[in-house]
Parts: C-alpha cells; sequence; structure tokens
C-alpha cells in the first residue's frame, strides 16, 4: 500500500516511477523489509563513502549504493549539482537515471542513498526528510569531521518518520 501511494506522489518523473515500480515489486515479497532495523553493507564501500566525503570536505558529497538480498556491496558516486554544497545536495536527473539503469543491467537492487554533512550533526535534515522519496532505501549520513562520534550513519525514511538503521559491517 505505501509503494503505490509513493508511485502517485512520485508522477512527476516518469522514469523515476518505472525504476521505483520495478524495485518495489522486487521488494513485495519481502514485507520484513519495512521492519528492517539494520542494514549490511561491505568495510570496503563503507571506507568508499567516507573517502568520498573526504575528497571535497566542505562540500556535500552524494551517491547511491547498490547490491544484492539486503547487502550493500555497491557504490555508484554522483555529482553534486545543488547551487548550495555546502549544505544540501541534488543529482541531475539524467545522471540519476544513468546510475540507476546501470544497477538494474547488473541486476543489483537499489539499497540506499548516501550524501555528507560538511559540519552538522549527521542525522536527517527537514530537507532530506521531505526529499526521501525512497521508502525502501537506507540513507547513509556522513561526517567528514575527525570527532565525530558516529562518522557513518544510516537511517530508514517513512512518510516523514526516521529511524537509525544499525550499520552491520560484514
Ligand atoms: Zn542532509
Amino acid at each position: 500500500m505505501r509503494a503505490s501511494s509513493f508511485l502517485i506522489r512520485s508522477h512527476s518523473f516518469s522514469s523515476l516511477d518505472s525504476f521505483s515500480r520495478f524495485t518495489n515489486l522486487k521488494n513485495r515479497n519481502l514485507s520484513v523489509s519495512l521492519l528492517a532495523v539494520s542494514i549490511s553493507i561491505l568495510r570496503s564501500i563503507v571506507a568508499e563513502i567516507s573517502a568520498h566525503a573526504l575528497k571535497d570536505p566542505s562540500r556535500e558529497c552524494c551517491g547511491l549504493l547498490a547490491g544484492r538480498e539486503g547487502v550493500i556491496t555497491w557504490i555508484f558516486p554522483a555529482t553534486n549539482v545543488t547551487a548550495n554544497p555546502a549544505t544540501s545536495y541534488e543529482i541531475a536527473p539524467e545522471e540519476l537515471f544513468r546510475l540507476m539503469r546501470e544497477i538494474r543491467a547488473a541486476s543489483l537492487e537499489l539499497l540506499g542513498i548516501y550524501h555528507s554533512h560538511p559540519k552538522g550533526i549527521n542525522e536527517p535534515s527537514p530537507r532530506d526528510i521531505e526529499r526521501a522519496h525512497y521508502p525502501d532505501a537506507a540513507y547513509f549520513i556522513v561526517s567528514p569531521l575527525s570527532d565525530a562520534p558516529q562518522p557513518v550513519r544510516a537511517f530508514s525514511i517513512h512518510d516523514g518518520r526516521v529511524t537509525e538503521l544499525e550499520i552491520q559491517v560484514v
């Protein structure tokens, strides 16, 4: 039910719709995924996310994470095209669709979306919550600060509700 209301809400992006339909169909048999409290990810991918955040620590970095059967094994770094990269991120639609096609072509599933918070706490901002269009994805938020208590955190965002996910490094 949640999946179909999501599709209606995102009607302005037709190719995004078809991708969502694809991922939702794949996830339909895994209703337990809606209750997920943890997300599994390869150690090397966590390292790559952190490295991306440190490449230009004054700008938010961003990208997609994919894998199979709930384990993130691939990273797809993207370009942040927003006008205010210090405090927000935006992936250009063309790049987003290209990356999603690559994920599908490799028979992978979109499992996560990551970005960094150069200065603030690495928790979802009101804007992050408002723009969280993938209820089945884990939203990873990275801090490039050396004194961050948890430099990499992950959240599930469903209809404005935020739940922190335990990150299982495998
Ligand atoms: Zn953010």
